[in-house]
């Protein structure tokens, strides 16, 4: 299948792909899929004035209708599970597998989006009044605007649109500027089954297409009272105090520099496996990507030639193909940082395996890289920032303690493992002594998460909470209500206060 019929085949027609001057590319061999027109700043207004009169409406249909059209996305999904997910792969340059993958978590999260339309409910509460009852009541708020990155272009926004839309909120979409089309193609999936609905209103969902100005528009905006945002800690640093400035709420999911220990203990077998997934797949580019390695003392020297083994057989090239494992960095900005990171790692007394260029002759316009072993003899100011590429840093360690101290010595606090069978080891990394993530795994990479769990991480990873568990919450406003069915006024803690001729 040629570029041309993997774009049509997503639904996109020539006349969006033409339309005006944003250049988008595919990371495969560099070509040009498409120009996209840009929205500019009034044409964001616009849109959220749209999204303000599409509320209006929305907030009234009963959240289980409002599943209702989640279900029947989810069913428009599960029948452009192919075309969607080649797009993705075409467009980021993940493997068709993991392209497949993406769509799928889309697919679940309107599961269980639709499931949570009938239970979007709050506590009731004893009051100390007699003749009283207090409740909690969960209220729609209004436009949901959604910023994505570019290594998942769709299912971080379904992990959102989903929640936000049983909720009762619009959603206004601001792709990354390097994966629009896997959204515009999503918008056709939406208004297909929005169509099958028949009855909501219009402008549901909007797609913002732009650069970090477009966003800036819906940051500002007091109009968006949520501001979901995926992308890097600079980008939250950048707009979470805007947010702030205005009392809106900002659901933040930044940067990861995540790790995995691995014990004495432990199956090497699979963690082996585990590892060589979680460090390569995406091509590194997941902010779940294992880039820590603590491996301890005792099986280092057997566990490290069977991984740089591993790392040697790896299939690089066209993920679109069956048999490749790694697709191409996203860009030549993607490439420098990574050869930087390695130049500075190298200074730092690491000895590195693999990390060069890839098929630069033949294919000048692409950035493929042998993916990177980089063995370190302490976990230096370099192994502490995030790059964004396919490098793994190993470490020895000695003592449980000594590691977890390591892993969590980093800015972020996204995603973590374990690979132990020494139950102690286990629960005493997932104990408060533990790791400091959000995701805590045993016996399975950091990366990967399912939809059923609340997914986010702590500290510069943002604090965010998506796609399961309680993280509806986070799109919806609580009321607490106390209600009087008594003849008389008490106040609350006995206060007495009696005015003349009542
Ligand atoms: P990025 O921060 O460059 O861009 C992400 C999005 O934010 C894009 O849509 C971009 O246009 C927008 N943006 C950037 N600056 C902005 C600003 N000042 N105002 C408004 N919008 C702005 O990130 P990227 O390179 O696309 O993605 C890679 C990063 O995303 C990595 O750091 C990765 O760890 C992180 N990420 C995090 C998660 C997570 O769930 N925690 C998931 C995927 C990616």
């Amino acid at each position: 299948m040629n570029y041309t019929q993997i774009l049509h085949g997503a639904g996109l027609t020539d006349a969006v792909l033409t339309a005006g001057s944003l250049s988008v590319r595919t990371p495969i061999d560099g070509s040009e899929l498409a120009r996209l027109q840009v929205d500019v700043a009034t044409d964001v207004e616009a849109q959220i004035a749209a999204a303000a009169e599409a509320f209006l409406c929305w907030r009234q249909v009963p959240a289980p209708r409002r599943g209702e059209l989640v279900r029947l996305l989810g069913l428009r999904l599960r029948a452009s599970k192919e075309a969607l997910g080649r797009l993705v792969t075409l467009e980021c340059g993940k493997i068709y597998q993991e392209g497949l993958g993406e769509v799928q978590e889309m697919i679940d999260i309107c599961d269980l989006a639709v499931g949570l339309s009938r239970q979007l409910h709050g506590l009731t509460i004893v009051s100390e009044r007699p003749g009283h009852s207090m409740r909690e009541s969960w209220h729609p708020m209004g436009p949901c605007a959604v910023i994505t990155a570019f290594n998942f272009p769709v299912a971080p926004w379904a992990w959102n649109a989903a929640l936000a839309l049983v909720c009762g909120n619009p959603v206004l979409w601001k792709p990354s500027e390097k994966a629009p089309l896997s959204a515009l193609a999503t918008k056709v999936i939406f208004e297909q089954a929005v169509a099958d609905f028949g009855e909501a209103p219009e402008h549901l969902l909007q797609v913002v297409i732009g650069e970090r100005e477009a966003g800036t528009v819906l940051v500002e905006s007091e109009a968006v009272p949520i501001i979901s945002a995926t992308g890097s800690t600079a980008m939250g640093r950048a707009i979470g105090p805007r947010i702030a400035q205005r009392f809106g709420r900002s659901i933040l999911e930044l940067g990861g520099n995540n790790a995995m220990i691995v014990a004495p203990s432990a199956d090497l077998e699979m963690a082996l496996r585990a590892i060589v997934f979680a460090a390569v797949g995406t091509a590194g580019q997941r902010c779940t990507s294992l880039r820590r390695l603590f491996v301890h003392d005792s099986i280092y020297d057997s566990l490290l030639p069977r991984l740089k083994k591993a790392y040697a057989d790896l299939p690089v090239g066209d993920p679109l193909q069956e048999d490749i494992l790694v697709g191409p960095l996203i860009d030549y900005q993607a490439l420098d940082t990574m050869q930087q990171a390695l130049h500075t790692a190298k200074e730092q007394g690491g000895h590195i395996t693999g990390g060069e260029r890839l098929y630069a002759d033949n294919c000048a316009a692409a950035c493929y890289v042998q993916p990177a072993i980089v063995e370190m003899p302490t976990h230096t100011a370099i192994i502490q920032q995030e790059t964004f590429a396919p490098i793994l840093y190993v470490l020895r360690y000695q003592d449980l303690d000594q590691a977890i101290a390591l892993q969590n010595d980093v800015s972020q606090g996204l995603s973590s493992a374990i690979f132990s069978t020494d139950i102690r080891e286990t629960e005493y990394f997932l104990s408060a002594c533990g790791s400091d993530c959000g995701i805590a795994n045993v016996n399975i990479g950091p990366s990967g998460a399912e939809i059923g769990g609340a997914f986010g991480g702590e500290k510069a990873t943002g604090g965010g909470r998506e796609s399961g568990s309680d993280a509806w919450k986070g799109y919806m406003r609580r009321q607490t209500n106390t209600i009087n069915y008594s003849r008389d006024l008490p106040l609350a803690q006995g206060i007495e206060f009696t005015i003349e001729d009542a």
